[in-house]
């Protein structure tokens, strides 16, 4: 497996097969591999000793693209033709992202065509792809300069909530920076990983990701064993990070000088945010930050900053709170915290996510570099390094088609462990039907009007067969990257088709929190929905069945039978109009103890009949 190469331009001999693990981060990225001497994870360094790439894109007048450090100046002096945050909009519509609109500084269009968003810089439109693809090429770019060979195979890192668009879309930014992404891995995967966590197989363990970003927060519940990752839950707030500490910090310092509005002054802004951020990061190791703006000095205590981003930080305490509710645990059932993120070296930080879960906090991988590492070290799996190992990740939300009545049929349930898969057997409900459709839906309500359409396909080419005969199964697998591929057959025949869902856009995790919600507020309304759809259902089946009887066997049947039956029919088709599940039942229940004793009967004449030789058709007796 191991390959040797010689490096050209050095001469030394190199391992030819490299894979990196990237953190492809909202903030920063960056990357970091197995050093091959002392075979432990290491971030790549540059000779000035950084590591970290911004993830943000300049592209100026002449068509020359920048990405990084060189970037960050013209966040302020050249908004428009500047993308920080590229990350949010991947695999997102712009109504995904219309609430946050004014978060970003830079033109997002919506284009009709795939509904996802596109970003316009100058006259060029660039897809998050793009963008993103920018940032990885640079990363390559660094990685090959430093480790002097080419680098062309990738592990990179999503957060556990990421669906699979934006799954998709990631691995399709790596390919178009030129890179082969071997397995997408979750982020709070990759940080338990980096702390070496489940390398010993007899390790048991539940553990907790506290990741606080530059504008995100996760927070990520897994579960280790038999050397066997399993995350149990996610949580967390896609607007919430660092920015927010830094923006606490300017709005007191703009209070304490009497301004009220800089927007006119985007150099005094882009000083006094850069202040900021410098005050957040001194507090994190001094009591006292004090500097020097438009003439005045401004400065801060420990103390105060606290106060101040009390509240951000108890938020994050209840998205922990809701995690561990959602995975069902206790406190006490985490046996370790993994602290993620350069945000989590603030000491308040620290202290809510020690006091919160009980017991000191792990912070001793750099927090900016873990993500990255920990992907080095599923890189090195790959390579076959390290083959004890396996990944098993979770499904935000359920995963169904639509049956009978616009029913949510679940097949994979929430938070189902990943790779998966699951099959369930469906039939037809029309006679000589040939076609099936099978649309596929995520989210908790009963009915698919409620949930989130991921895409539809039809299985065509049934052999005509009566209602009900057909055996279709459907199969929902998920591989170890969380992309879904659904696929039909009708085992008589052997009929069969396979797709990909590729939704066509993603959920900001709001709405998968907002969706849960309404499953619970609405749990009741959709359980008596439920039922009054199956009666309705079932009733139609009676009607049809009857009708079907009728016409064939009317010969059979006195006048007043078939009056008698085509009352207690009309009675059911106006109770099914209605809204009562129990007149939906009776009605139901009434036609088929009318109809049954004249079905025995044509039964047993039938078969007399048959007996006789005179033969009436199997089909007819249905
Ligand atoms: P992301 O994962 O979102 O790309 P990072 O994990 O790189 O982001 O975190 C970036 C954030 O960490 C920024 O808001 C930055 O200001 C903050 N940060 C970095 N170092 C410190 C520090 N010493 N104290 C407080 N915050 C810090
Ligand atoms: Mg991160």
């Amino acid at each position: 497996m191991a390959k040797i190469g010689i490096n050209i331009a050095t001469g030394s001999l190199q391992q030819s097969e490299m894979i990196v693990g990237i953190d492809l981060g909202t903030t920063n990225s960056l990357v970091a591999i197995i050093h091959p001497e002392t075979k432990l994870p290491t971030a790549l360094k540059e000779f000035d000793g950084s590591s970290i790439v911004p993830s943000v894109v300049h592209f100026d007048s002449f068509g020359n693209v920048e990405v990084g450090e060189q970037a960050k100046p013209f966040l302020e002096s050249d908004p428009q033709n500047t993308i920080f945050s590229a990350k949010r909009l991947m695999g997102k519509s712009h109504q995904d992202i219309r609430a946050h609109q004014d978060f970003f500084a830079y033109k997002i269009i919506d284009d009709n065509r795939d509904s996802l968003v596109k970003v316009q810089v100058g006259s060029t439109f660039y897809s998050p792809i793009d963008l993103s693809s920018y940032i990885l090429a640079e990363l390559k770019k660094r990685a090959e300069h430093i480790l002097k060979t080419p680098v062309t195979k990738a592990v990179i890192t999503v957060p556990a909530y990421f669906n699979d668009t934006q799954r998709q879309a990631t691995r399709d930014a790596g390919k178009l920076a030129g890179l082969d992404v071997l397995r997408i891995i979750n982020e709070p995967t990759a940080a338990s990983l980096a702390y070496g966590l489940g390398m010993d197989p007899s390790e048991e363990k539940t553990i907790a990701v506290y990741d606080l970003g530059g504008g995100t927060f996760d927070i990520s519940i897994l579960k280790i064993s038999n050397g066997l990752f399993e995350v149990l839950s996610t949580n967390g707030d896609t607007y919430l990070g660092g920015d927010d500490l830094d923006r606490a910090i300017i709005q007191y310092w703009m209070k304490q000088m009497g301004l009220d509005d800089l927007e006119d002054h985007k150099l005094l802004k882009q000083q006094l945010r850069l202040a900021a951020e410098k005050a957040k990061i001194v507090l994190s190791t001094q009591e006292f930050f004090e500097t020097e703006f438009a003439g005045e000095k401004i400065s801060i205590t420990r103390q105060i900053f606290e106060t101040l981003i009390e509240p951000i930080v108890q938020n994050t305490m209840d998205c922990c709170a809701r995690a561990m509710k959602d995975a069902g645990l206790q406190i006490a059932d985490i046996n370790t915290v993994l602290m993620v993120g350069g945000s989590t070296r603030v000491p308040l930080v620290k202290k809510s996510v020690a006091t919160f879960f009980n017991q000191e906090v792990n912070d001793s991988v750099n927090p900016d570099e873990v993500v990255a590492l920990g992907a080095a070290v599923q890189a090195d799996i790959l390579a076959g390094n390290n083959q004890s190992m396996l990944l098993l990740d979770i499904t935000p939300l359920s995963l169904g088609i639509e049956t009978m009545g616009g029913l949510m049929d679940v097949l994979l349930p929430r938070n189902a462990k990943i790779p998966t898969q699951a099959a369930r057997q469906y039939t037809t409900q029309k006679d000589a039907q040939t076609g099936i459709n099978i649309a596929v839906y995520q989210g908790e309500r009963d009915l698919v009007k409620d949930n989130r359409p991921l895409g539809a396909f039809t299985l065509k080419g049934i052999p005509s067969m009566p209602a009900g005969l057909p055996k279709v199964e459907v199969r929902f697998l998920i591989n170890a990257d969380g992309i879904l591929q659904v696929s039909a057959k009708e085992l008589r025949s052997g009929v069969s088709q396979t797709v990909d869902i590729k939704p066509q856009y993603g959920l900001t995790d709001e709405e998968v929190e907002q969706r849960l919600l309404d499953s619970l507020t609405n749990a009741k309304a959709d359980i008596s929905m439920r039922a009054l759809v199956e009666a309705r259902t079932e009733g139609e089946q009676m009607l049809s069945v009857t009708e079907k009887f009728m016409m064939k066997n009317a010969a059979l049947l006195t006048k007043d039978e078939i009056s008698l039956t085509a009352s207690a029919m009309q009675a059911l088709q106006l109770a099914i109009t209605m809204e009562d599940k129990h007149l939906i039942q009776a009605k139901t229940e009434e036609l088929n103890d009318i109809s049954r004793p004249f079905a025995e009967r044509v039964m047993d004449q039938a078969i007399s009949g048959a007996l006789k030789g005179k033969g009436i058709e199997d089909k007819d007796l249905q």
